[in-house]
Order: C-alpha cells, then structure tokens, then sequence
C-alpha cells in the first residue's frame, strides 16, 4: 500500500493482496492472507520482520519438536497451493480451510509412511517376536525373515535416523540382551506359512488359530514346509 501511494512501480506485484512485490518471502508469510494462517496456528510465529524465507523458516524450526517442524513446514506448502488456486483456479481464500487442509494432508501422510512402509512392518514384526523371545528363556528361539533389508540392519551397526532406525536399534538390544535367539534370513518361497498365515490373519480379528480352525490354505503351506 505504501509503495502504491509513493507512485512506486512494482514489476511483480503480488497476486494475492496486490499490495506488495511478491517474493517467497512474501508469498509465505508476510502477504496478509497468509500472516493470517500464522496467527491462528501459533501467534509466536513472528511474521512482522522482514528477512529471506530461509532465515524466517531457520528461526522458526529450529530447536522445535519433530511434530511442530512438520506443522511449520505443511502449513508453507498449503499456503503455497491455495496462493496457486485463488490466482489460477480463482478460488477464495478461507484461512480456517488452509490450516485445516494441511493437518488433513500430514496425518495422511504420516499414516501413509508408517501403513506403507513394508521395511518398518517387517522390523516391527521381528521386534514383537524377539520381545516374545524374553519371556521364553528356558528355550531357543529361531526368528526368520524374507526382508533381507531388516536383517542386514540389525546385524549392522549402522545408526540411522528414523522410525525405522529407532525399531532396529530396539531389535538390536534384544538379540544383544537375549542369547537363545537366533536370527535368520529365509527366502520368501521357503516362508510360505508365516507370508500366509500374515496375509489371511486380517481376517481374523483375534489373530489366534489352532490346528483346528487354521486357514485351509495356511494349514497346507506348514504340510508342504514340514515334508521338505
Ligand atoms: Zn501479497
């Protein structure tokens, strides 16, 4: 506005308020609609000083928890694809709408990392088991996995930072702390059973069989594993 007042051209005037040259800057976080969003969702976020986004975005995130830095960092991206609809698609601007489309978006996403990520669930099944291990001191237990990937891991001393690097080292503790485990990789077509009894087990909300009321087709697989 008071650029406008002073007769000052601006070259890349701001789509949205049509009130400032638009930079990332700008775009993110100092662009009213978008000052908005940072007010409802935290009012420390300081949005009044101007500097690079990238030195907004260093003091805002750092020293933050994990959950507040996805927030921080979704709420840019929603604010960047709502800009993108009002000046191309011609959609209104709802602050309210934005904040919560980016939640909807992380725990999509989240779930989506941990639902879809076969690796995790592997690791997450072995430590089950070897915690299962534990309490079964007075014998020797034999963990098999087709997921050459977490075995190797858990052999390995490779440190890394993630859900899944948290599991192994959990997993890596075990098998230190127990000593009648012992952990294998098998071929996934020598482990019909366990890829069997994985995959029909969603059908059965308590997850416990017996001889008798085992899935046909997971009762054949242990047959066919057993004759060999
Ligand atoms: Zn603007």
């Amino acid at each position: 506005m008071l650029l406008q007042t002073k007769h000052v051209q601006i070259d890349n005037i701001c789509l949205v308020c049509h009130e400032e040259a638009e930079s990332v800057f700008h775009s993110l976080v100092q662009c009213k609609a978008a000052t908005l969003c940072w007010q409802i969702h935290n009012p420390n976020i300081s949005t009044n000083e101007t500097m690079e986004f990238a030195e907004w975005l260093e003091r805002n995130l750092s020293g933050q928890p994990k959950q507040a830095t996805a927030k921080i960092i979704t709420l840019c991206w929603s604010i960047w694809r709502a800009r993108n609809d009002l000046v191309w698609s011609n959609k209104s601007w709802n602050s309210m709408k934005i904040i919560a489309k980016a939640w909807e978006y992380l725990s999509q996403w989240t779930t989506a990392q941990e639902v879809m990520n076969p690796t995790l669930t592997e690791a997450l099944a072995i430590k089950e088991v070897l915690s299962w291990a534990k309490e079964w001191t007075e014998k020797t237990t034999t963990t098999e996995s087709d997921c050459l990937v977490v075995i190797q891991l858990i052999r390995s001393a490779t440190s890394l930072r993630s859900r899944l690097g948290k599991v192994i080292m959990e997993c890596r503790t075990l098998v230190r702390e127990l000593n009648n485990v012992r952990l294998y990789f098998i071929k996934r077509f020598a482990n019909m059973s366990a890829h069997e009894l994985a995959h029909v087990s969603r059908m059965y909300p308590d997850r416990v069989f017996d001889w008798g009321s085992i899935p046909v087709n997971v009762q054949s697989c242990i047959s066919n594993e057993s004759l060999e």
